[in-house]
Parts: structure tokens; C-alpha cells; sequence
């Protein structure tokens, strides 16, 4: 079993704004045309289009709709096993899908449902035991910065860090089980070890980039900046400020594994009542659209709905 480093000062990370995801999957191929195209590639991707597709994601986008809690109070989620702070009161009655998520609720009065766009990927935990359950020490976390790396050399593909990890965020590079012919399936035949984010380490020191471009793909290639990469265990940082201004929050932490990534929340939206969305929108976040240019008046539009 693999031993955790004693925690680190600097903790890289994710912060990620559940507000203005507008679900375009921009990171999601960003993320896979990086990392296919460097040390971690390549990453499978078979009928992707088809009755079953097949591949390795390190950044997956999920859509959910879900529904107001009440009047002029916040949201409630239909994803429960998100930690939210506005919890749907009855959310445990309703089942859950293959992902473990609950399903949404039944409509039940005239409220607007709001959708909300999920990215999700590794959270670089502070305590995971998705490195403690590791045999050969090829699951790790960097003590510098408390990024969690698999060391390929060291892998010998027997997926238990997968299963420890209760956010779905690893995936192993195995060969499709009806593409043996095709060049993908002896692609992907010749690795079999586990795949997961790696922040971009790859790309975050690199100094063959220039100064700007040392983000993580993903963070790049958002359109609409919901995604934020910085130091979380500075509270002086940029993400740091923005989580504490917006109540980010962590992913299930009744696990314990201590995520590093923050999700901001969604600010409700209006369900009718001018009075209601008027009381629940701080007043500096009450913008003059008209002021904005064309695009974000469209983007105000679409997720004012
Ligand atoms: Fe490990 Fe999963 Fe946490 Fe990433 S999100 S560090 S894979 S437990
Ligand atoms: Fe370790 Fe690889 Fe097994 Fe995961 S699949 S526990 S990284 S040896
Ligand atoms: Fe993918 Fe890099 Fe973003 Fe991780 S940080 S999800 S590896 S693009």
C-alpha cells in the first residue's frame, strides 16, 4: 500500500463556477486533445456516437435539471451526493441513476426548473485513499503541490484505486471488447494502466510555454471562464478569495477525502416572482444588461432562464 506525503502548503487546484457552465464540453476536448496528444496518450475513444460507447475522460460534463427549493430561497440540487448547502428537503425519496445521482424530483408546483451544467474530473484530495489502496506505489501524491499522478511504470492496471475513488474520476485505457480488429483496440491493447487528470502538470510548469499558457488545458479553453486554476491553500490567492466570496464548496466531504477542487454554486434564477429574485440576488450582482456587450446579454439571457 502507498503511503500519503504530510501535507503540502500549496495545494493546486480547481475552482470551478456551477453558475456560468454553460455545459459546452469545450474543457472536456481541450482536456483530451492535450493530454491524447502527449505523455498520457493515447486515450481511447471508440464508437463514441454508438449503443456503447467506450473511451478514457479525464473531464466529463454532466447535465442536470433541477428544481428552486421554494420561493425566494435558493436552489435545491437533484445530484444529493453533491454537498450543497441548500439540500432539497424530500431529495433521498427519489432514486438514483447509474451514476449514483439522484434522479430529479417530479414537478410538483409551478416552479422553473434551472439546468446545471457539471464538470467533473479529478479533485487532487488531500487524503485519498485512491493512493492508499495502491500495491506498487504508482498512485501518488506530490508533496510539492499535492497534485495526484499515476506512474505508469509502476501500474499494473488492477483498478483498485479506481474503486476507492468515489467521485468516478479515474478511468482505465483497456482495449474496446469489439474493437480487437480495429486499430484502436491494439492501440489501446498495448496499455491497461490507470488514466486520470493531472492538473496539467505537464503544462503548469513548462517553460517552453509562455507564462500565459502554463493553465491547464481545460481552464484555457473555457469560454465562458467558468473554470479557475490557483494555489488553495493560499488564502490570498485569486481562487481562494472567489470561494470565500461565493461559499465554494467541496464534493461530498462526508467521504473524508478532503477534495481540493471548489465548486461555486448556482445563484438562483427567477421563478415568476420579480419580488422573490429580487430579494435573493445581492444587490451588487444586480447588473444593467443593457450595459453588456451582445454576447454577454445572450449569455445573461440564457442563464437568467
Ligand atoms: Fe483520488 Fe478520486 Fe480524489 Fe482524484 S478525486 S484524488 S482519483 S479519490
Ligand atoms: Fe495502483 Fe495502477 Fe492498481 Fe491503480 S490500477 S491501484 S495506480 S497499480
Ligand atoms: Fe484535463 Fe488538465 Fe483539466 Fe485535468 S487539469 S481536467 S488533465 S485539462
Amino acid at each position: 500500500m502507498t503511503s500519503l506525503p504530510a501535507p503540502a502548503k500549496k495545494k493546486l487546484g480547481l475552482v470551478i463556477d456551477l453558475d456560468i457552465c454553460v455545459g459546452c464540453h469545450a474543457c472536456a476536448v481541450a482536456c483530451k486533445e492535450w493530454n491524447d496528444g502527449g505523455d498520457f496518450g493515447p486515450l481511447p475513444d471508440d464508437d463514441p456516437y454508438g449503443a456503447e460507447p467506450h473511451g478514457v475522460w479525464f473531464n466529463r460534463v454532466h447535465t442536470y435539471e433541477v428544481l428552486p427549493q421554494a420561493p425566494a430561497t435558493s436552489y435545491a440540487s437533484t445530484t444529493p451526493r453533491t454537498h450543497n448547502p441548500h439540500p432539497a428537503p424530500a431529495a433521498q425519496d427519489h432514486p438514483l441513476d447509474s451514476m449514483g445521482l439522484q434522479q430529479p424530483a417530479p414537478l410538483i408546483e409551478s416552479r422553473v426548473p434551472q439546468m446545471v451544467h457539471f464538470p467533473r474530473s479529478c479533485l487532487h484530495c488531500e487524503t485519498p485513499d485512491c493512493v492508499t489502496v495502491c500495491p506498487t506505489g504508482a498512485s501518488y501524491k506530490r508533496a510539492e503541490d499535492g497534485i495526484v499522478l499515476v506512474d505508469e511504470d509502476k501500474c499494473i492496471g488492477c483498478q483498485l484505486c479506481a474503486w476507492a475513488c468515489p467521485y468516478g474520476a479515474r478511468e482505465i485505457a483497456l482495449p474496446h471488447p469489439k474493437a480487437a480488429t480495429s486499430d484502436a483496440g491494439r492501440k489501446d491493447s498495448k496499455r491497461g494502466t490507470m488514466q486520470k487528470c493531472t492538473l496539467c502538470v505537464d503544462r503548469i510548469y513548462n517553460e517552453t510555454l509562455d507564462e500565459r499558457d502554463r493553465q491547464p488545458a481545460c481552464v484555457m479553453a473555457c469560454p465562458t471562464r467558468a473554470r479557475m486554476f490557483g494555489d488553495l491553500g493560499d488564502p490570498d490567492s485569486d481562487v481562494s478569495k472567489v470561494v470565500a466570496e461565493r461559499g465554494g464548496f467541496a464534493l461530498m466531504p462526508e467521504f473524508g477525502y478532503q477534495p481540493v477542487n471548489r465548486y461555486l454554486p448556482p445563484r438562483p434564477r427567477r421563478d415568476g416572482s420579480e419580488a422573490a429574485a429580487t430579494a435573493s440576488v445581492p444587490a451588487e450582482e444586480a447588473l444593467d444588461t443593457a450595459q453588456l456587450p451582445p454576447l454577454l446579454r445572450w449569455l445573461d439571457k440564457a442563464l437568467s432562464r
